[in-house]
């Protein structure tokens, strides 16, 4: 879904970026005349992120930032407002790091809000929540809540989530911006 709303040259935000898998594949998507933004709280999550990307040749096009992204506003360029074509949440701790630095509500659901400033129309906010790991389901709960009292006029809101499965299961939200209400 995100890959086809993303076109070269676009302005997107990794607000977890954690090992940069998703940072590399954002970053490959826009090209050299386009940018990534790259987020996470922790060095480790910087360091591995800038290494992958310039391992990948994709370093000019991007900028990665020890940030947290519920500071997202200030963080990214104020230019970028309302012209960002998809912002992605992968929530929840970096894998094989320490499991208490992780997401959590409060500053997901600012994060997210700041996020659906940035989009253009048309553009996608991808969250992918775990609610299975210590603080998630409250946090899954959070998300649910938020995209649940979101302005439909204003926004498009999916979820895909198991319906017989267990709480645990993560599952995906996308919201996207209008065309018609910017
Ligand atoms: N997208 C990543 C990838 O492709 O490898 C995986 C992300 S990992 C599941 C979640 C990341 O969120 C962790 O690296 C963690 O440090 C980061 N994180 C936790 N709280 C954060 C916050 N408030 N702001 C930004 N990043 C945060």
């Amino acid at each position: 879904m995100v890959r086809e709303v993303i076109r070269p040259g676009d302005r997107v935000v990794d607000a977890t970026c954690g090992n940069g898998h998703d940072s590399e594949f954002l970053a490959a998507k826009v090209g050299p005349e386009g940018h990534v933004w790259s987020l996470d709280v922790q060095d480790a999550a910087v360091q591995a992120t800038r290494m992958r990307l310039s391992t990948a040749g994709l370093a000019v096009q991007s900028t990665v930032v020890q940030a947290d992204h519920a500071s997202l506003a200030t963080v990214v360029p104020a230019a970028w407002k309302g012209t960002v074509s998809a912002v992605l949440f992968n929530l929840g701790y970096l894998p094989g790091a320490d499991r208490g630095i992780r997401t959590r509500p409060g500053s997901t659901i600012a994060a997210l809000g700041d996020a659906l400033d940035l989009l253009r129309q048309d553009g996608m906010v991808s969250v992918v929540v775990y609610p299975g790991h210590e603080g998630g389901a409250d946090e899954s709960h959070a998300v649910r809540g938020y995209v649940s009292a979101l302005d439909p006029k204003q926004f498009g809101v999916w979820r895909y989530e198991s319906m017989n499965g267990p709480p645990t299961v993560p599952w995906l939200a996308i919201i996207r911006r209008s065309r018609h209400h910017p």
